[in-house]
């Protein structure tokens, strides 16, 4: 082996965050997920193995200008998990702990989710690993058109159609469609969704996850007797998720405790006045200074006594250290990923009922299915049309999955599995292997 070059003098470059050491992190706790499910797919566990790599993984530097006159280069990615039963569909992240292993995770919980709630699509993920809340306006949208240039030859309308998640919204996603039309020379609304109602955007899309985690919440509620008017709810991530499933549930007559977000920690044993929080965080950014509230640490969260506990932010956030604490009736998972699966298990022993993820957070997808469909037929449908065809989708999805649990002993997350697994394995075969 040659002598390492002398450091000092050596420009610092950080490893490529993929051969990081903990490489594994949220794909690792996927593949545990099918490693469960496998027993219950019959002669389709001959092909589970191709749930276990994602079809397709690109990785693209992102340069771009910066206000200063110096040149930054970001990681970003998008990966396409499955295509057996559609094109991929999947938001895109914009985050300075995005990683490949979580790109690829969040690419096959999509796959999941979407053959779960029965939407014509396979599961694809993106996302830029960089902090957006350190960039000007300007900055962000050279770091969107750049990224969008350069997965631009595996995205498109019949093929990934990206949508917005963490840190990204329907601004970015104009850019996104600006960009895409510019390189194809035509004007392709449908190469997104979760766009501006002014660019072909769908009404309802921007709260359709929060009033997805809502109705699921609501129908759980409906089959296990909890009553909601006057239920205790804590919620973490007060985005666009948690914070209109927060107002929901408040307006149904819950009482919303505690919420918690990356500046803080918030509680109010009467219940915390939700359009005030709104209008604090849309005006400071976050949670924490609210009047009328307690401050609390942020490690107390967890503990807070609550029915209903919906972790909204990011993957990884109830684990074999805090699960125990967890004193919810109900946790719904309105973020992707939220519980390790030793958690799982830690809150099943408990009686916790876990609504997951790939069902009680689909809402959003769904409502971009009716987006898309809305740009094919350049026909859009009024807002009661499309929240109408959403609680549909989620009730008949809510049911299978409540079905399917009870008739084979097994968790929500399992038995959500269990009839999304069956559903893109029973095209993979119909397909066949090409050649
Ligand atoms: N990012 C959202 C999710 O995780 C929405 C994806 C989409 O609409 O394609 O489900």
């Amino acid at each position: 082996m040659p002598p390492a070059p002398a450091s000092a003098s050596a420009p610092s470059h950080s490893l490529p965050s993929y051969l990081a050491a903990d490489r594994l992190g949220p794909w690792g706790v996927y593949l545990q997920q099918i490693d469960r499910v496998t027993p219950y797919l019959g002669s389709l566990s001959r092909w589970v193995e191709t749930l276990k790599r994602p079809k397709r993984s690109l990785i693209v530097d992102v340069p771009i200008e910066m206000d200063d006159g110096s040149i930054a280069h970001f990681e970003g990615y998008r990966v396409q998990h499955n295509l057996s039963r559609g094109p991929g569909k999947g938001g895109v992240r914009f985050h300075q702990d995005v990683t490949l292993s979580e790109v690829m995770a969040l690419s096959a919980w999509m796959s999941i989710k979407n053959a779960a709630v029965d939407v014509p699509y396979g599961g694809a993920k993106g996302g830029i690993r960089v902090d957006p809340k350190k960039l000007s306006r300007g900055e962000l949208e050279r770091l969107t058109r750049r990224y969008t240039s350069e997965v631009g030859i595996i995205i498109g309308p019949t093929k990934d159609i990206p949508a917005p998640d963490v840190n990204t919204n329907g601004q970015i996603m104009a850019w996104m469609v600006d960009t895409y039309s510019m390189d194809v020379g035509y004007t392709a609304t449908g190469v997104v969704t979760g766009k501006p109602v002014e660019l072909g955007g769908s009404l309802g899309r921007m709260e359709a996850t929060g009033r997805g985690v809502f109705t699921v919440g609501a129908e759980a509620a409906r089959h296990t007797g909890l009553a909601i008017e006057g239920a205790r709810v804590a919620v973490q991530g007060f985005g666009n998720v948690g914070g209109t499933a927060g107002r929901l549930f408040a307006e149904a007559g819950a009482r919303v405790v505690a919420v918690q977000d990356h500046t803080g920690t918030v509680f109010s044993d009467r219940g915390l006045d939700v359009p005030a929080l709104l209008a604090h965080v849309q005006e400071t950014g976050g949670v924490a200074g609210f009047g009328g509230a307690e401050a609390l640490q942020d490690s107390e969260f967890w503990g807070v006594d609550c029915d209903i506990l919906i972790p909204a932010a990011l993957e990884g956030q109830i684990t074999r250290e805090n699960a125990g604490r967890i004193r919810a009736k109900m946790v719904i998972e309105g973020a992707n990923g939220p519980t390790t699966p030793e958690a799982d298990d830690i809150l099943s022993d408990k009686g916790v009922l876990v609504l997951p993820d790939v069902i009680s957070n689909a809402g959003g997808v769904t409502v971009s299915y009716f987006e898309w469909v809305q740009n094919f037929s350049s026909f859009f449908w009024t807002e009661d049309e499309i929240n109408d065809r959403l609680v549909r989708i989620m009730r008949n999805a809510f049911a299978g999955v409540w079905e399917t649990a009870q008739e084979h002993k097994v968790s929500l997350r399992t038995a959500a599995f269990i009839v999304a697994c069956t559903r893109i394995l029973r095209a993979r075969e119909l397909r066949g292997l090409y050649p």
